[in-house]
Order: structure tokens, then sequence, then C-alpha cells
């Protein structure tokens, strides 16, 4: 396609922001949120290339939990105690965050509590083995046996469950929307970032529509990243992940999220009655490391399998929609934020391995800190790409985040 001589003057007209933020999803737009918090003088602008939630944000079943989606114990033997701790008071803070911060009822905030369930006799043993060191971390955990776990949610097969009291479910969509709407950003949707031009102070961005210039820039493009940040692309990588929703479940009650088989399943059901399940990735691996957004017959029929086995009464359901998204997943589970190596001005975050509910709103605070020109803000060490600098997997070599 040509481009005219007045398209491009108004293309190369450059508008300046004192910071920018890219990609409109969950840690985004939370970003933005925190920087007009910590800084309301600031003027900043948030690029997204399609709509605000486009992403996974927008598609994921809206479990608000605590700790990483493996189970604590899981945790403790791969990051060490203090660790786990760490990252499940982290993700503690962001649920308290939200529901202290914003207008629950603008994205439908249920904090009722949440069932993590034992798929496998095996799995309910390691439930119960994570109970005593949850507590120890101040985690409020309750173990249910197989009877109570399937009388509270109306299932059956499930061989037991913790009961975390400080689970809560959100419109995830909703919430994205929500606090956008309270940032204090200038929100620009259809302006995809094409290039970055790394200048002596910032950087300019270069759309299909104009140029945009920052002294400081946040990076909050999800799977996305490596596109705009090169030296990133061992750091995450995409995977997608499928849902389905069924029609009402009228007389039916799941009262709390269910979140089970390791995180391989997720359940829920809406104010409409509507049950939301997805999950059944782990059948399905390696057909599922894309980034292309399709529902496949293999994945969907391990979901309806898992729901009709544990929740028979599901089996007279229609389903009435089926949809997928993208997902970044790091090389250890835990997300990951640097800057841009060669260019500390540019900060990013990615790598939320199906989790970045429980982390986004909370992270975006910290990226907020850091693009204030704080080099560690607290827990930034968690979540430091530095430490996948020895990694023998890491293709990128020398870069230092
Ligand atoms: C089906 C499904 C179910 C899930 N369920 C849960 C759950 O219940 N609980 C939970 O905690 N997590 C869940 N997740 C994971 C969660 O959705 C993600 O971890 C989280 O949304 C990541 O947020 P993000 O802001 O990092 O990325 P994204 O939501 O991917 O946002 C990145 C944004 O950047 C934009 N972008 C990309 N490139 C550019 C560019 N060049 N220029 C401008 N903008 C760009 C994209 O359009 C996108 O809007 C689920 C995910 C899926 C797909």
């Amino acid at each position: 396609m040509t481009v005219s001589i007045w398209q491009q003057a108004h293309r190369t007209q450059e508008t300046a922001y004192d910071v920018i933020v890219v990609g409109g999803g969950i840690v985004g737009c939370s970003t933005a949120y925190w920087l007009g918090r910590r800084a309301p003088s600031l003027n900043v602008g948030l690029l997204e290339a399609r709509t605000l939630g486009a992403g996974a944000s927008g598609r994921n079943a809206g479990f608000v939990l605590q700790g990483t989606h493996a189970d604590y114990r899981t945790d403790m033997e791969r990051y060490g105690a203090q660790t786990a701790r760490r990252l499940w008071q982290f993700t503690r803070e962001n649920r308290d965050l939200l529901s202290a911060e914003l207008r629950g009822t603008a994205f439908s905030w249920r904090a009722d509590g949440g069932l993590v369930a034992a798929g496998t006799e095996k799995e309910d043993k390691r439930l119960r083995a994570s109970l005593p060191c949850l507590r120890t971390a101040g985690a409020p955990a309750v173990h249910l046996d197989a009877e109570e776990t399937n009388n509270r949610i109306g299932a059956t097969g499930f061989h037991g469950s913790l009961f975390m009291t400080t689970g809560a479910l959100v419109n995830p969509l909703q919430l994205v929307h929500h606090i956008a709407s309270e940032s204090e950003a200038k929100v620009h949707t259809q302006h995809p970032v094409h290039r970055v031009h790394w200048r002596d102070a910032g950087a300019v961005l270069e759309t299909p529509d104009r140029h945009f210039r920052a002294p400081r820039v946040v990076f909050a493009l999800g799977p996305a990243l490596s596109e705009l940040v090169p030296e990133a692309s061992a750091l995450v990588r995409p995977v997608r992940a499928q849902m389905l929703a069924t029609a009402p479940a009228h007389g039916r009650h799941i009262p709390v999220p269910v979140y089970s088989h390791r995180g391989g399943f997720y359940v829920r059901q809406q104010g409409d009655r509507r049950v939301l399940v997805g999950g059944g990735r782990h059948s399905h691996r390696e057909a599922e490391e894309t980034s292309t957004d399709a529902t496949t017959p293999a994945v969907q029929a391990t979901i309806e399998r898992y729901l009709h086995t544990h929740f028979p009464w599901s089996q007279s359901l229609a389903i009435e929609h089926r949809w997928s998204g993208t997902m970044g997943f790091s090389p250890d589970g835990r997300p990951v934020v640097g800057r841009v190596p060669e260019h500390p001005e540019g900060v990013f975050a990615t790598g939320f391995t199906g989790h970045g509910m429980g982390y986004g709103f909370r992270m975006g605070r910290l990226l907020a800190d850091m693009a204030c020109g704080d080099d560690t803000p607290e827990a930034f060490d968690l979540f430091a790409a530095a430490r996948f600098e020895d990694a023998p997997d890491k293709r990128s070599g020398t870069a230092t985040y």
C-alpha cells in the first residue's frame, strides 16, 4: 500500500506523554491506574492494538486465586519455602487491593472463597500435606473430605479439596474496563505498536496512525512481548487455553469457583446460572502451544467429558458458547519482570502462566513504581528476569534485564 505525503506527515507527528503503557490487558490497565495514583501529575498514555481486554484478560475464567497455578507444596519444592510464602502474600495483596481500591459492583466481584479440588486420591494427599504450610504462611484454608467437597458443589468424583476463604471471582472484561476508566491515562485503542525506536531520551513508538513519544515505556503485552522486545524471546511462550459455557442450569448451584486436577480444569457458575468450564490443555499439550485463536474438537471434548463426569446433571445442558485465548507462559511458572536490555527506561512484565488475574492489579503497582524510577520495588526480586541470565535454555545469551 502506498502512503500519501499528507498521510506520512500525519503519521510522523509525535504525540508525547510522560509514560506510555503498551498493552490494554489487566497488567497494562493496572499499571496505568497505579501511575495515576502514584504521580497524579504524570501524563500517561495507554496504547492497545485492538480493544481493552481483547487478549487473555478479557477471555479468562475470572478466578482471582492466591499462590501460583500449582499447589502450595509444589511451590515450596520448586521455589523454596520463603519464596512460596512471598508469592502467596503478593497474590493475597492483589486480591485485597482489588477489593479495597475499586468498586466491586462494576466488575461483579464475588468474594465467597474458592475450592481447590482433588481429581485423584494422590492429589488430595498432596493438598492435605499443603495445609500446615499454607497455615504457617497465613493462608486461611480448611480441608474438606470427598463427601463434603462433592456435597458443597453438587458434584461427584472429587477426592477432597481445600477451601480457601480468600478466593474470589470477577467478570474479567468488566474489571479491565473499570480499572482503565479509573486511571488517569489517555487510552488509544486500535493502536498496534509496530516498531520501537530507542532515542537518547526514551522511545518513539510507531503505530499505523501516528507516532508516540515518551521518556519511559511499560510493555504489558502478555505473550506478544518479544514482538517489541526481541531480547525477551526466551522469557515467554504463547499457550492457548479453551473454555465453554452451558445454557443456564436452573436449580443447580456451584457456590464458589472450583479449580481442580492441579489447575488442569476450572469451573464456575454465573449469576444467570450458566456454567463456565475451562482447561483440558494438559491432555493436548503440543497442540495448545500456539497463539492461534480457535477452539478444537479434541480439547472441547476433554472439557465436556470433565464437566459431564463431575457434574452429571450438566449432561442435559446445551453448550452455548466456546472460545479460546492466548496466555504467556514463563520458563519456570513465575511471572517475569525486567528492564529492556540497554534501555532501562523500558520496563516489562509477562509470563503470568495462566494466573494473571491473581497477580495483575498488584503487578501494575510494581510496574508503576519501576516506571517512576524505583529500581527494585518491594517484591521485584520474586519476578526479576535476571534469574534466567545463566539458565542454559535462555537463548538470547548476554542480555541483562
Ligand atoms: C481461557 C483462559 C482462562 C484463564 N483463566 C484465568 C483465571 O481464571 N484466573 C487467572 O488468574 N488467569 C486466568 N487466565 C490467564 C490470564 O487471563 C492472563 O494471565 C492475563 O490476562 C494476562 O494479562 P496481561 O495483561 O499480561 O496480557 P493480555 O491480556 O494478553 O494483554 C496484552 C494486551 O496487549 C495487546 N498488544 C499485543 N501486542 C500489542 C502491540 N504491538 N501494540 C499494542 N498492544 C498490543 C493485546 O491486544 C492485549 O490486549 C486465563 C487465560 C485464558 C486464555
